[in-house]
């Protein structure tokens, strides 16, 4: 069985460089949110949590499954779109 990781090496990801298709709306909110959960649950680790309790979000890798937007229910501090079409994820190559 493979590992996720390996699994996930065989996607492929379109940047739409400039146009991220998720944004963090108040990035103030996220250094008060008491679990930072994107940090943990995004399976794409597109979130981090930096010393200074900030969360920085690359969308580079997203998976587009949707998690981010859910989990965030504290704030609801997540701006989330589809990708625009020929962009983001390409599953199951390899
Ligand atoms: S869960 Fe929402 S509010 Fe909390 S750190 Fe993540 S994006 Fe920010
Ligand atoms: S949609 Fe999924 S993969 Fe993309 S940033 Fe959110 S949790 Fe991560």
């Amino acid at each position: 069985m493979s590992k996720v990781e390996e699994k996930l090496f065989q996607d492929r990801y379109r940047v739409d460089v400039g146009r991220p298709h998720i944004a963090i709306k108040n990035a103030e909110l996220c250094a008060q949110c008491s679990n930072q959960q994107c940090t943990v649950c995004c399976p794409a680790g597109c979130y981090t949590a930096e010393a200074n309790g900030r969360v920085v979000l690359s969308t580079d890798g997203c998976l587009e499954c949707g998690t981010c937007r859910i989990i965030c229910d504290e704030h609801r501090n997540v701006e989330w779109e589809w990708p625009r079409g020929g962009f983001g994820i390409l599953f199951k190559f390899g």
